[in-house]
This record gives C-alpha cells, sequence and structure tokens, in this order.
C-alpha cells in the first residue's frame, strides 16, 4: 500500500509552465530527494505531455500529493474542427473555465502548431475577428506551453522523431504578454523539456517597438515576425490603430537594429485587402521600405469573417504582388490553411459551428 506523501509547503501552482528550479523546491517542500524534480520535469514536458498521473519513474503517491496540491494545469481540450485540408482548430479549456483557440497544422514534412499567448486580444488589428473579442487576459507560461502538450498528446506528436514548428500567432499579442512568452519559449526549447528548437519557435508581433528590443535581448527566444500590411505609416494606421502610437519609422528602425543571430532572418507579415493595400504602388513601397533587410516577406490574402469588412484580392492581384515585392526582398505567398474551419490566420474568435465548405461570414456563430 502507498503511504500517503507529506503535503507540499510552498504555494500551490499547476505543474506544467514550472521550471526546474520550481520544481525543485516543490520536490524539497514535499521531503522528496532532488533528482525526484528532474524526474517529475522530463516526465511533464518530454516523456508524457504533461500527463502527471502517466509519470511512472514517480512513486504513485507523489504524483497523487502533487496533483491534489498543485493540479496538472495542463488545458483540457474541449472541440476539435477538422478541415477538408486537415488542419484542426482546438477550443481548449484553463483552469479558471477560460478557453482559447491553438490550431494544427499538418504538413508533410512537419507539423506546424499555432498557439495563443492571451485569451482575446486588445491590439484591435482591423483585419481580425480576435479583435472583435477584446482582451479577456494574459495567459500563464502554463497555458502557453500547455496548448503545445495538450495537442501533442492529442495528436501522439513527438518532437524529437518528426518536426514541430510553434508559432505564436495565435489569439493575442506575444509582445504585450512577455514575461509568460519568454518563460513557455524556454520550456518549448530546452532539450531536457519539450525540445523545439528555438529556430523552429516564432513569435509573432503586431510592432510593440518598445518590447522588441527586450524580445531581442533574450538568450533564449524564438524568431521574430513583424506584421505590417500597409506600405505607409497613414496606411497602416488606418487598419492597425496600434500604428498610431508605435508609428511605422519607429518599427522599421528597431527592426533594423535587431540582434539577429547567424542563422535567423526577420519575417515580415502582410495580409492582402482588395483595394486597401494590395495595389503595384502599395507593392513597390514595401519592397523599399525592407529593401536592406535580412528578411522575407509572407502574403497572406485576407482571411474572412464575419464583422469583417474588407474583401479578399484575387489570386491574379496577390501573385502580381509579389513579383513586385521579390524583385528586392524574398517573398512568399502563404497558402491558407483551415479557412473553412475558421482556423487560419486571424480566424481565431471561438467560432461554434464551422461552415461545411467555405466560410460565410453571415454563418459565424460565436461561443
Ligand atoms: S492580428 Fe494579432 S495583434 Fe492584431 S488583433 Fe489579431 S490577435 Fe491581436
Amino acid at each position: 500500500m502507498e503511504t500517503p506523501t507529506a503535503r507540499v509547503e510552498v504555494a500551490p501552482r499547476p505543474l506544467v509552465g514550472l521550471d526546474l528550479g520550481e520544481l525543485l523546491a516543490l520536490v524539497r517542500a514535499a521531503g522528496e530527494p532532488p533528482y525526484r524534480a528532474r524526474q517529475l520535469y522530463r516526465g511533464l514536458y518530454r516523456d508524457h505531455a504533461g500527463r502527471v498521473s502517466e509519470i511512472s519513474t514517480l512513486p504513485l503517491a507523489l504524483r497523487n500529493g502533487l496533483l491534489r496540491d498543485c493540479g496538472s494545469g495542463l488545458p483540457e481540450v474541449r472541440q476539435r474542427h477538422t478541415s477538408a485540408d486537415g488542419t484542426v482548430r482546438y477550443l481548449v479549456g484553463l483552469q479558471d473555465g477560460r478557453t482559447v483557440e491553438c490550431v494544427f497544422i499538418p504538413e508533410r514534412a512537419r507539423d506546424t502548431l499555432c498557439i495563443s499567448s492571451q485569451a482575446g486580444c486588445a491590439v484591435d488589428c482591423r483585419f481580425c475577428l480576435t479583435a472583435l473579442m477584446g482582451l479577456e487576459r494574459n495567459l500563464t507560461a502554463g497555458e502557453i506551453v500547455g496548448q503545445v502538450l495538450a495537442i501533442a498528446g492529442d495528436r501522439d506528436l513527438k518532437p524529437r522523431r518528426r518536426p514541430v514548428n510553434v508559432v505564436m500567432m495565435g489569439m493575442g499579442e506575444p509582445l504585450l504578454n512577455l514575461g509568460p512568452v519568454m518563460k513557455a519559449t524556454r520550456l518549448l526549447a530546452d532539450p531536457a523539456a519539450v525540445g523545439i528548437p528555438q529556430r523552429r519557435i516564432t513569435v509573432s508581433t503586431s510592432g510593440i517597438v518598445p518590447k522588441i528590443a527586450e524580445f531581442g535581448a533574450s538568450a533564449v527566444r524564438g524568431k521574430l515576425a513583424i506584421s505590417l500590411n500597409a506600405s505607409s505609416q497613414g496606411q497602416r494606421a488606418e487598419i492597425m490603430p496600434i500604428s498610431s502610437k508605435y508609428p511605422l519609422d519607429a518599427l522599421l528602425e528597431v527592426c533594423r537594429s535587431y540582434p539577429l543571430r547567424r542563422w535567423e532572418r526577420l519575417t515580415f507579415e502582410y495580409v492582402l485587402l482588395k483595394g486597401v493595400n494590395d495595389s503595384d504602388t502599395d507593392a513597390r513601397r514595401v519592397a523599399g521600405l525592407l529593401a536592406g533587410f535580412k528578411c522575407k516577406v509572407n502574403l497572406i490574402a485576407l482571411n474572412p469573417g464575419a464583422g469583417i469588412e474588407f474583401g479578399i484580392p484575387s489570386d491574379d492581384r496577390v501573385n502580381a504582388f509579389r513579383s513586385i515585392v521579390h524583385r528586392r526582398v524574398p517573398c512568399f505567398v502563404r497558402k491558407p490553411r483551415g479557412r473553412d474551419i475558421f482556423a487560419a490566420c486571424g480566424q481565431l474568435r471561438r467560432t461554434a459551428s464551422p461552415p461545411l465548405v467555405h466560410p460565410d461570414p453571415s454563418e459565424g456563430q460565436n461561443l
């Protein structure tokens, strides 16, 4: 019969999201030897995707005691919506009852997980469905890394055997929740934890200028993507009000001095809105703004949704824009994934009943 473990005498915090030092304090407080912390760390992040009860290297009484006193904190998969292209949009539940969305995107050579850094978003980009929710709250590091663990557990992903990319492009502005984002990144990137290399992690920002330098100063960090979306300050301020606070020239200036690592380049994302920012003149201006940067440009034709007032540019317009930019800066068209289930870029808004074929804005429902 298992003997009951001593109660943990530290403030109870969910296990998922704690780093090795914090786990060490926890197992010491429970009267256990320090090596249990490493077993717990590996079990949580590397071997069992946050499922504490399955960490068989730990005595059952310790597992039960930790779960009783701290809780696992692993987000719970509540809903899955599967696209015709194999993309899956997940709704996951957090401990306080809130929910966020994250997306699994299968590709031939790897899988990509798009995760959220906040519940909702305060930034108010005009082309984004998440913006319509407003900000509910920041996520903790455990809730950020927990989305990766929840999807990995659900799909039996093994990042050490088949490459997994993580992009923080779901709900929220990661640089407005920088501390938890950086801690989650360290847990994701640590080979003894989740083990996803830094070069496979991307953090996307709408351009929070003062935080970009802080992000770049971190020893462990993902790659940086900048959501550009306009060819002039006036145009950008119209579709991204944040640009009034952090103007385009200040954004480009901080990007110019960004400390890229040897293997790294910046990504500029550009959502094309029909008749707004998709002309040949816009393309020439974008090329002019970004010439000289070590970067690439990803073009995304608008992903529609109820409440978004812009139109989708034609494929010909997208390709013409790409050709012009590509003369001076590497430029690619990103194929939308999961548009039919509201899983594509800018579409995360907990839409409950996705249409089966093509998204018709009038059909969207919210929980
Ligand atoms: S695009 Fe990103 S930063 Fe802008 S409102 Fe949507 S979630 Fe927020």
